[in-house]
C-alpha cells in the first residue's frame, strides 16, 4: 500500500504574493503553509478588497491581516497608515507583537500598541516618532483622536479584530465613529467569531462590497476512532504528554505540532526520555522522509512528531495514537490529522490538548464532527506509577522465559552460598542496578491548594477599611483576586461586559484579571486582583460605564455589628462573597 494518499495540494505562502520581506519572516518563526482563514484572506486582502472574516482566536487570523497589511504598507511616509481595533489590552499587545514578529525584515517599520491604562506618555512619544501600525483598544485610539495626538488622515488600512467582542463590550459607538471618520477610501477587515445583527450592519453600512470568508470543514470523522481530550495548560503539555507516553498502550503514535521548529524540539524531548522518536516537516527532504516513514512501518520507530503537511496522507497500519499536542487551527485539519489513526479497519485513539483559552476550539470541533469528545483526566502520579510497577513485573516474567538465564542463575547459587543472603535482596539489588539508580517511581505531587468550600469558616477578625481588600480567591493564573464594588449596577442597566469593557481598559487589566462579577440593584461587586496599585485604583475610581462614576473601592461585604468609628467594618463576611457567587448576575470572566 502507498503511505501517500492523493489528497488536493494545499497552497503554499510563496503562493499568495505575499512581500519576500514577510515571506522570509514567517518562514522564520515557522509556519509552514497558511491556515485556512489565511489561505482565503490574505489574497483579496492584497487585492485591496474589504473582508468580513468569521473567524476565533487560534485560526491563525491575526497573521490572516497582518501579512497583507504589513505587505503593502509604505515605510517610506512617516504617517499611520493602518489601524488595527481589538477589545482588550491583552488582545491589542499580542497583535502588535505578532506585527513586530512578521516585520521584522522591513527596516524601519514602527508598530504601536496604545491601551487604557499605559501612561500617555509612552503612548504620546511612540506617536511622535511616527507609528506605520497603531494596535489600540477603542476607548484609547477615541481619547488620542479627541487630543490630536493620533493623524489618521491617511489611514489605508483598518482592522477591527474581535468585532462581536468589542461591541459587547459596550465600544460600539467607539468603532462606529472611528469608522465614520476615517478616509472614505480606507480598506476594511473585519474579523468576529459571531455575525450577530450588529455586526451584520456596521459590515453593511461602513464595509465596501466585503469579501464574506468562512472557512467550510470537513466534517466527517470515522466512527472506529475513539476521540478524547485533556485539559492542560501549555507549560505542562511536555508533563501532560509524557505521562500519556507511560499509561496509553500504543503501538505506534503521531504527533502534531504547529511548527516545523516545534517537531525537532519536541522529538529532541522524547528522544532525551528514552523514546524512540523522530520529527518530520516540510523541511526535511524526500529522502530522509521516507527512510523515517519506513521506520515507523517496520517498527523501528514508535513515535512521529509532525506538521500538518509533513503527515498529509500517511498511512501508516500500526499509527494507533494521534496525539493533537498543539490545538489545530480548524476543523478540517482536526479531521485531517485524526484520519492518520484507525486505517485498515483498525481501531484508532485521537487525543487532543486543550489549554483553558482554546476551550472554545474544541466546542467548534465538537460542533463541526457532531460528535461530543470525552474528557480525559490527566494521568496521575499513582496511575504512572501502577503502569512501571506492571511493566516491572512483565519484564521479569519475560527475562525469566529467556535460555540466557542459566549462566545467571549459577552466578547467583554461588553468590546466594558465599554471602548467606536473602534471594529476594539479591533479586532487589539486581533490579537496583538494572535501574542504573533512577528514580524508579514519581514523586508525590503537592498537594492541590484547597478548594474555596473547604477552607476554614473560622470567622476573621475585623479588618479596617484602610488595610486594603482582603484575597478572596484565585485568578486562572493563581493571582490573588479580591471584591471591589462599583457603584452602576441593574438600575443602570450595566452589562458584565461593559463593566470588563471599562474597568479593563481603564485600569490597564487582562481579561484573565477578572473573576466573578455580581451585579446588584444599584452596585456591582467584582472580583479584581488584590494587589491593584493606587495609580490603578484612582483611574478605576474615576471611570465611568453608562456614564455614571463606577467610584470602584475594595469591598468589606456587609457590615457587621460595626463597633465604632469610619470604615471600622466588620470582617469581609465569607457568607457575603459566597452568596455573591451564587447569585443571579453574575458571571466569569476568564478561563
Ligand atoms: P491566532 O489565531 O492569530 O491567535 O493564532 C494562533 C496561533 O497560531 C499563534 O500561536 C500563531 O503563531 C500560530 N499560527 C498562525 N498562523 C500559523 C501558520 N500558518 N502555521 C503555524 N502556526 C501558525
Amino acid at each position: 500500500m502507498s503511505d501517500i494518499e492523493r489528497d488536493p495540494e494545499p497552497p503554499t505562502f510563496a503562493d499568495l504574493d505575499i512581500d519576500d520581506r514577510v515571506l522570509k519572516a514567517l518562514s522564520d518563526v515557522g509556519y509552514e503553509s497558511p491556515s485556512p482563514i489565511q489561505a482565503a484572506t490574505i489574497p483579496p486582502l492584497l487585492e485591496g478588497k474589504d473582508v468580513v472574516g468569521l473567524a476565533q482566536t487560534g485560526t491563525g487570523k491575526t497573521a490572516a491581516f497582518a501579512v497583507p497589511v504589513l505587505s503593502r504598507i509604505d515605510t517610506s511616509i512617516k504617517q499611520t497608515q493602518a489601524l488595527v481595533l481589538a477589545p482588550t489590552r491583552e488582545l491589542a499587545l499580542q497583535v502588535a507583537e505578532a506585527f513586530g514578529k512578521y516585520s521584522a525584515h522591513i527596516p524601519g517599520l514602527n508598530v504601536l500598541p496604545i491601551y487604557g491604562g499605559q501612561s500617555y506618555g509612552v503612548q504620546l512619544s511612540g506617536l511622535r516618532r511616527g507609528a506605520h501600525v497603531v494596535v489600540g483598544t477603542p476607548g484609547r485610539v477615541i481619547d488620542h483622536l479627541e487630543k490630536g495626538t493620533l493623524d489618521l488622515t491617511n489611514l489605508k488600512y483598518l482592522v477591527l479584530d474581535e468585532a462581536d467582542e468589542m461591541l459587547k463590550m459596550g465600544f460600539q459607538e467607539d468603532v462606529e465613529r472611528i469608522l465614520r471618520d476615517t478616509p472614505g477610501d480606507k480598506q476594511v477587515a473585519l474579523f468576529s467569531a459571531t455575525m450577530p445583527g450588529s455586526i451584520r450592519r456596521i459590515s453593511k453600512q461602513y464595509l465596501n462590497n466585503p469579501v464574506e470568508i468562512t472557512v467550510k470543514s470537513k466534517t466527517s470523522t470515522a466512527s472506529n476512532i475513539t476521540q478524547r481530550y485533556i485539559q492542560v495548560a501549555h507549560q505542562r503539555k511536555l508533563d501532560a504528554l509524557t505521562r500519556v507516553l507511560e499509561v496509553e498502550a500504543f503501538e505506534a503514535m503521531i504527533i502534531f505540532v504547529r511548527t516545523k521548529q516545534a517537531t525537532e524540539d519536541l522529538a529532541e524531548k522524547l528522544r532525551a526520555r528514552g523514546h524512540s522518536a523522530a520529527a518530520i516537516n516540510g523541511d526535511i527532504v524526500q529522502a530522509q522522509r521516507e527512510r523515517t516513514i519506513g521506520q515507523l512501518k517496520n517498527g523501528a520507530l514508535d513515535i512521529l512528531v509532525a506538521t500538518d503537511v509533513a503527515a498529509r496522507g500517511l498511512d501508516v497500519d500500526r499509527i494507533s495514537h494521534v496525539v493533537n499536542y498543539d490545538i489545530p487551527h480548524d476543523t478540517e485539519s482536526y479531521v485531517h490529522r485524526i484520519g492518520r489513526t484507525g486505517r485498515a479497519g483498525r481501531q484508532g485513539d485521537a487525543l487532543l490538548f486543550v489549554a483553558p483559552r482554546e476551550r472554545h476550539l474544541l466546542k467548534s470541533i465538537e460542533k463541526a464532527t457532531r460528535q461530543p469528545l470525552a474528557e480525559m483526566q490527566l494521568p496521575s502520579v499513582d496511575d504512572v506509577n501502577a503502569q512501571r510497577v506492571a511493566k516491572f513485573g512483565d519484564s521479569i516474567t519475560e527475562s525469566l522465559a529467556s535460555e540466557n538465564l542459566a549462566m545467571f542463575r549459577k552466578m547467583i547459587e554461588d553468590y546466594d552460598q558465599e554471602h548467606d543472603v536473602p534471594l529476594i535482596d539479591i533479586a532487589a539489588a539486581l533490579a537496583l542496578q538494572s535501574r542504573d539508580g533512577e528514580a524508579f517511581l514519581l514523586s508525590p505531587e503537592p498537594p492541590a491548594p484547597p478548594r474555596r468550600e473547604r477552607e476554614p469558616r473560622e470567622p476573621r477578625p475585623p479588618r479596617r477599611f484602610d488595610d486594603g481588600p482582603a484575597p478572596r480567591s484565585r485568578g486562572p493564573e493563581g493571582q490573588e483576586l479580591a471584591a471591589y464594588r462599583i457603584a452602576v449596577g441593574k438600575r443602570h442597566r450595566v452589562v458584565p461586559g461593559a463593566i470588563v469593557g471599562a474597568i479593563a481598559n481603564e485600569g490597564g487589566l487582562r481579561r484573565s484579571d477578572f473573576g466573578h462579577i455580581s451585579i446588584r440593584p444599584d452596585h456591582s461587586i467584582v472580583e479584581l486582583p488584590a494587589d491593584l496599585s493606587n495609580e490603578t485604583l484612582e483611574a478605576l475610581r474615576r471611570t465611568r460605564i453608562s456614564g455614571v462614576l463606577i467610584q470602584l473601592q475594595p469591598d468589606f461585604g456587609p457590615p457587621q455589628g460595626r463597633p465604632s468609628g469610619r470604615g471600622d467594618r466588620g470582617g469581609r463576611d465569607d457568607r457575603g462573597g459566597r452568596d455573591d457567587r451564587r447569585g443571579g448576575g453574575r458571571d466569569r470572566y476568564n478561563d
